[in-house]
């Protein structure tokens, strides 16, 4: 990577590689960097699948997936970017076919469609049957190999290389020290920041890099108070917590409280059953809820990964009630873009789960994240050859020009920790945001939080802990100031929606 890319790529989940392999296609001079190896990704570990309406195999509509989004985002979505979602993502799916990725098929070749929680209709592809991301990211890995695109592993990305009010390439550092890569564009598509919290089902790379990096630089962030936390994450002693898909909850899986009751339609939006489950956790003093999957036939003939990671901690789905409990799963916001994936600042984009198009608003509709990186990682690339070079106030980017109804607040994230108390670590930091800025919040706890995260102690080479902070001040700054309960987002202390402010972004600057 001596000579100036046409596209540098910081990540090699969903977003990153597909943005990766259609640009190389395009003869673009492109380079992916990576901090673990290419495959180590969040998209790897996705399970349930990806939502998309392909063409006449079942009663569906896009009209019907756009409702369901914008229903799941609770106000808070794009209309124009969940459009371009719902009508990209079938085009984008079918290439990903053809680049190599296979679905589950019934026997006369049928796609096989799964319905999910907040979804009308069965409209989920799968592989594998709940290993859909492992099947993505191996038809991607795979089809960028077949490229001239550069990748690059155990590379971190630390900083964005700004000169002239413009993103030139990224700092970077690997085992040999740090160095400087310039190019004409770059492309964030870091994922996202599960880390922050104890309880997580994301992996230990989902530090919100990219969200730091942006705030350093001054560049818009938004949406980040709404984490949404995955209803059934298996809860055993062992974190990342091994996730049981919302595809079981789709397929006769029920909930039961610690009498054995069912307290919840299981196939509500994951906000509603994950604060359902949180109500009943604390009603009962235990830490989890049950999962009975028993109402499932042949479970190990259709979900053998899921069959495999119950097996590993002696748990029997024909016959064991399965504890879980919520955990941080996925960042619905992130750096602000537009419709192309164009952020405020020329020369920068960001796809997939670091960004924040306006697509998910206050919540994500279940397996809408792996299509968001496919329709949006391939737009940044198409703008980029179409020579587009600025955003434009479309999607998420609306929000900052006020245009549209949109409008924002703007909270500082400070950056500025409290050295004379610099006394928690990494672990402390992630147990305070759990128990104060999790599925329940109020201003008293996220005080407590805040607090917390001005405690952390930083030591000077540690990129990922230093990025944690920052995007744990945004979240946190952000939850304070959204003084309503809507969607990913529950403050005990202002439990209604607040209308009024409907249209209402919270946008962060470092
Ligand atoms: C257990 C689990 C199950 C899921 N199931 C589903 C599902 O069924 N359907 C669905 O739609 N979504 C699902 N999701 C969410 C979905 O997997 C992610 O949102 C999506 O894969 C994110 O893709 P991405 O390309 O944005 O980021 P990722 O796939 O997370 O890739 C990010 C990449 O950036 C790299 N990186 C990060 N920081 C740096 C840095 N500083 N320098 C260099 N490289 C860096 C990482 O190493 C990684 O390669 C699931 C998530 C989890 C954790």
């Amino acid at each position: 990577m001596s000579e100036e890319l046409d596209l540098l790529v910081a990540g090699s989940g969903i977003a990153g590689l597909t943005a990766a392999v259609r640009a190389a296609s395009h003869g673009l001079r492109v380079g992916v960097v990576t901090k673990g190896t290419i495959a180590q990704t969040a998209t790897g570990w996705a399970q349930g699948g990806v939502a998309a309406v392909l063409g006449n195999i079942s009663d569906d509509t896009e009209a019907q997936h756009e409702t369901d989004t914008l229903k799941a985002g609770v106000g808070l979505c794009d209309e124009d970017a969940v459009h371009v979602l719902v009508h990209e993502g079938p085009i984008r799916v079918r290439e990903l076919i053809a680049l190599g990725a296979h679905f589950d098929r019934d026997p006369d070749g049928t796609l096989q469609l799964a319905r999910e929680g907040g979804h009308s209709h069965a409209r989920v592809v799968h592989a594998g049957g709940a290993a859909t991301g492992a099947e993505i990211e191996r038809a991607l890995v795979a089809a960028t190999g077949r490229t001239a695109a550069a990748v690059h592993e155990h590379v971190f990305a630390r900083d964005l290389l700004v000169s002239g009010g413009r993103c030139r390439g990224l700092v970077l550092r690997d085992a040999n020290g740090e160095r400087v890569v310039r190019a004409r564009h770059v492309l964030l598509a870091t994922g996202g920041a599960g880390q922050l919290f104890s309880l997580t089902t994301n992996p230990l790379e989902a530090t919100g890099d990219g969200v730091a990096m942006a705030l350093r630089a001054g560049v818009a962030v938004a949406d980040v108070e709404f984490m949404q936390f995955h209803p059934t994450a298996l809860a055993v002693d062992r974190m990342p917590r091994p996730l049981l898909s919302e595809a079981l909850r789709g397929d006769g899986a029920l909930l039961r409280n610690a009498q054995g009751d069912r307290f919840v339609n299981e196939l509500e939006p994951r906000d509603i059953v994950s604060r359902a489950i949180t109500a009943q956790m604390i009603e009962s003093g235990l830490d989890h809820v049950f999962l009975d999957v028993r109402p499932i036939h042949d479970f190990a003939l259709r979900f053998p990964s899921l069959a495999g990671i119950l097996a590993g901690v002696g748990l029997d789905p024909t016959r064991d009630l399965l504890p879980v409990a919520p955990a941080a799963h996925y960042l619905s916001g992130g750096v602000v873009t537009d419709l192309d994936g164009a952020t405020e600042m020329a020369g920068l984009w960001a796809a997939g789960e670091v960004s924040c198009s306006g697509v998910h608003g206050a919540n994500r509709l279940a397996s809408n994240s792996l299509l968001d990186g496919l329709v949006f990682g391939a737009r940044v690339v198409d703008a980029i050859v179409a020579g587009k070079d600025a955003a434009e106030p479309t999607g998420a980017m609306r929000s900052l020009t006020g245009r549209g109804g949109w409008s924002s607040v703007q909270v500082s994230s400070n950056g500025g920790l409290d050295i004379d108390k610099a006394d928690l670590d990494r672990a402390a930091m992630q147990r305070a945001l759990t128990e104060h800025a999790g599925v329940l919040r109020s201003d008293d706890s996220l005080l407590e939080a805040e607090e917390a995260v001005a405690r952390v102690h930083v030591s000077p080479d540690d990129d990922e802990l230093r990025n944690l902070v920052s995007v744990a001040e945004a979240l946190v700054q952000a939850a304070i100031a959204r003084e309503e309960s809507r969607g990913a987002h529950a403050r005990v202390d202002f439990p209604d929606r607040d209308d009024d402010d409907f249209r209402l972004r919270i946008v962060v600057r470092g």
